[in-house]
């Protein structure tokens, strides 16, 4: 895999939450930092394609941001400004780091938000539905023609607040991710292969199954993969780390432009290399300073360690 030429595939379209986080962990603290569904998906992905950027944003969206998301290779003609305050989640984690806990959640600009979008955009081959109302990740695939792969994800506000809704994107899916706790709450199974095999039959081709720093893994109906997390020694801020995983993942099938199971095991390794990454530091201030080279070292690295002759 060589990244240091740049991203070179075909686009990819994210729409999502951007967002301002206030978040605590055992490790420090962060208020209202640049966060979001699509923030991180949208900066994980850049690094292998080209992305298209749908959300909305409130007044106090800082310059910066902007700017900031615009220096990688995002396009932000859907990113709309509306009156009134920017989405803001509030959460905090305990030593187990892979359950958040959600203080606050301001929708904000998103209450009245409809996505309209550019017409370049309605061709774009790969489409990642990250967190947010699943009515708005409806709109979007109205907007879209004939997508070439669609990959949803949500969380458990939503599974609560909007299950029909998010029932009708899962029927249209060609990818959902979800994590363990949310797959069981969809589903009402705790096995997880058994709960990942009832999401299969709401639609979607393929179910990945995010186990924080467990890693992945991969049900679908021919297929099962297992992808371990990259051991990190120090996580300072879990947040993003899905939506990360989510952004390299479909960043890496718009780069090759191929969707069979080799491209997806590769995906799914690009998408925990990235998580990897991102929970190093709070908010994306990792992935701001992250190289192509780095990412090519873990993605060598997690292929030896994961490496096992036969008997
Ligand atoms: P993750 O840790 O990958 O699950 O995602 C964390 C990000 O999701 C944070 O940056 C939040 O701003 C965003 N987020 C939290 N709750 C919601 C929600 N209900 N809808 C959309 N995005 C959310």
């Amino acid at each position: 895999m060589s990244l240091s030429s740049g991203p070179a595939g075909g686009p990819v379209l994210i729409v999502g939450s951007v967002a301002y986080d206030s978040v605590r962990t055992p490790f420090g603290e962060a208020r209202n930092v640049l966060g979001g569904a699509a923030s991180y998906a949208s900066v994980s992905a850049s690094f292998f394609s080209p992305v298209r950027l749908v959300g909305v944003v409130g007044e106090d969206f800082a310059y910066d941001h902007v700017a900031q998301l615009a220096h990688h290779d995002i396009d932000l003609a859907g990113l709309q400004r509306a009156p009134g305050k920017t989405f803001r989640w509030s959460g905090y984690y305990e030593y187990d780091l892979n359950q958040a806990h959600t203080t606050a959640t301001e929708l904000n600009v998103f209450q009245d938000f409809l996505p309209d979008l550019p017409d370049n955009y309605r061709d774009t081959p790969f489409v990642f539905l990250a967190n947010i109302d699943p009515a708005l990740q409806l709109s979007v695939l109205d907007q879209v023609r004939r997508p070439k792969l669609v990959a949803c994800d949500t969380m458990n506000f939503w599974i609560e607040g909007a299950r029909d809704k998010l029932l009708e994107v899962l029927a249209r899916c060609d990818i959902a991710l979800m994590n363990d706790a949310e797959v069981r709450q969809l589903s009402g199974e705790s096995n997880l292969i058994a709960a990942g095999r009832r999401v299969l039959d709401l639609g979607p081709g393929v179910v990945i199954i995010k186990k924080g720093e467990h890693g992945s893994v991969m049900i679908s109906r021919d297929s099962y993969f297992v992808a371990p997390g990259y051991p990190l020694e120090e996580v300072r801020d879990p947040t993003g780390a899905g939506d990360t995983f989510a952004g390299g993942l479909i960043g890496h099938l718009a780069r090759c432009g191929e969707t069979n199971d080799i491209a997806l095991r590769r995906a799914i390794i690009c998408g925990s290399v990235m998580a990897s990454f991102a929970v190093e530091d709070f908010s994306l201030r990792r992935l701001f300073r992250l190289t192509p080279e780095e990412i090519a070292e873990r993605y060598h690295e997690l292929t030896t360690i994961t490496h096992f002759e036969g008997l």
